[in-house]
């Protein structure tokens, strides 16, 4: 493709993003063949097919047992817990850790649906936020956390603040962020109880980026975009606020899911590792952002090893494990996961060791929460 050609390619994709703001999702355009069309292909209907003769490896299962340390209760609308669990067999993943973000009935139902399941699940619990802006709060709050645990929650999760407060809950005025001190009693009772928190903060870096074409994540960042969203925390606010909150709890452990959302940055990542031993991290639903980078990516895995969970975030289809062992355990480069992923990067393979397959697979879990392969 020209220089013209492309040019023209990303001006059409910026008005049609443009144009889509409010509009219906648009039905996808026919193939393109023979040139025919091509001017008015969109960036988004863009799907290269790698033409290299590199090495190629189909990945069946993974080389360990497998914990996956971020799922969600999926498989309770799509397809059934005896489905997951083909699924998991099938990729060798032995345990799913369902973070349910419930508590009170909520949470009960869901725990009561996975438990006939023994030890392929573990169920994690939300934080009961309401009355956080009124004066009292907190006991019943750590109460709650405590009647989860007796029913059977081993951690909590998935708390998430995108820079507007934890969970979108709440009064604008007063917004909760994981470092307030109403948040004390309850960080505290997690630590006393030995469950971690698993907590999302900010997004990937392109979401705050401008829209334009000088955004290199623009396909996948629009969807998610943040950059016009006036008022909220920006990124790097977000990151010192999970710092911040992870040093005022130094006995506690948190779980900062899709690498603190640092994909773009590993070694402030490692800074922060490094300053913070109760910090870990989990790798989940952002294997597109370390694709393009996997040099870098498995100096950080190796360096670090012992702080990051494998997570998938993405359901349970046996296609996206794949997906995710191939990125992890091969050198395959320059290959392609438009089905996986909203980003239209070409990925590679980070080839990690056998040593770190095993920490990030179940060693680290195990040793952190204990388990069979202790
Ligand atoms: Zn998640």
């Amino acid at each position: 493709m020209n220089r013209i050609t492309y040019f023209s390619l990303l001006i059409v994709l910026t008005f049609a993003l443009l144009r889509c703001v409010n509009a219906p999702v648009p039905v996808p355009v026919a193939p393109v063949e023979n040139g025919q069309g091509v001017e008015s292909l969109l960036l988004k209907d863009y799907r290269p097919v790698s033409v290299y003769k590199t090495v190629r490896t189909k990945i069946e299962k993974a080389k360990y047992p497998v914990i996956d340390m971020h799922s969600h209760t999926y498989a309770l609308s799509e397809g059934g817990i005896d489905q997951a669990i083909k699924n998991m067999d099938a990729v060798g993943i032995s345990k799913t850790i369902i973070l349910t973000k419930s508590y009170g009935a909520a949470f009960d139902s869901i725990y009561a649906a996975y438990a006939p399941y023994g030890d392929r699940f573990e169920i994690w619990c939300g934080i009961d936020y309401s009355g956080y802006d009124k004066p009292g709060y907190g006991p019943a709050a750590v109460a709650e956390l405590e009647r989860c645990y007796k029913v059977g929650a081993r951690g909590v999760g998935e708390l998430s603040d995108k820079g507007s407060g934890l969970d979108k809950n709440g009064n604008p005025e007063d917004k909760l962020h994981l470092n307030d001190p109403r948040l004390d009693g309850l960080l505290q009772k997690c630590a006393e109880l030995g469950m971690a928190i698993n907590i999302h903060v900010a997004e990937p870096i392109w979401m705050y980026l401008p829209m334009d074409e000088h955004n290199d994540g623009l396909m996948n960042a629009f969807d998610w975009r943040l950059d016009n969203k006036p008022g909220i925390i920006d990124h790097q606010g977000m990151v010192d606020i999970l710092a911040s909150a992870v040093r005022r709890h130094p006995n506690t452990t948190f779980i900062a899911c899709h690498y603190a959302n640092l994909s773009y940055d590993l070694n402030q990542l490692g800074e922060l590792l490094s300053a913070l031993p109760n910090l870990y991290v989990d790798n989940g639903a952002r294997y597109a952002e370390v694709g393009p980078i996997p040099r870098a990516a498995s100096d950080f895995y190796e360096a670090f090893q012992d702080r990051i969970f494998y997570g998938t975030d993405m359901g349970h289809d046996v296609d996206m494990y794949r997906m995710t062992i191939r990125q992890l355990e091969t050198e395959d480069e320059h290959f392609y996961g438009h089905d996986q992923y909203g980003y239209h990067w070409a990925l590679n393979g980070m080839g990690l060791s056998d040593e770190v397959l095993r920490k990030i697979y179940f060693e680290n879990a195990n040793r952190l929460f204990g388990g069979p392969n202790q």
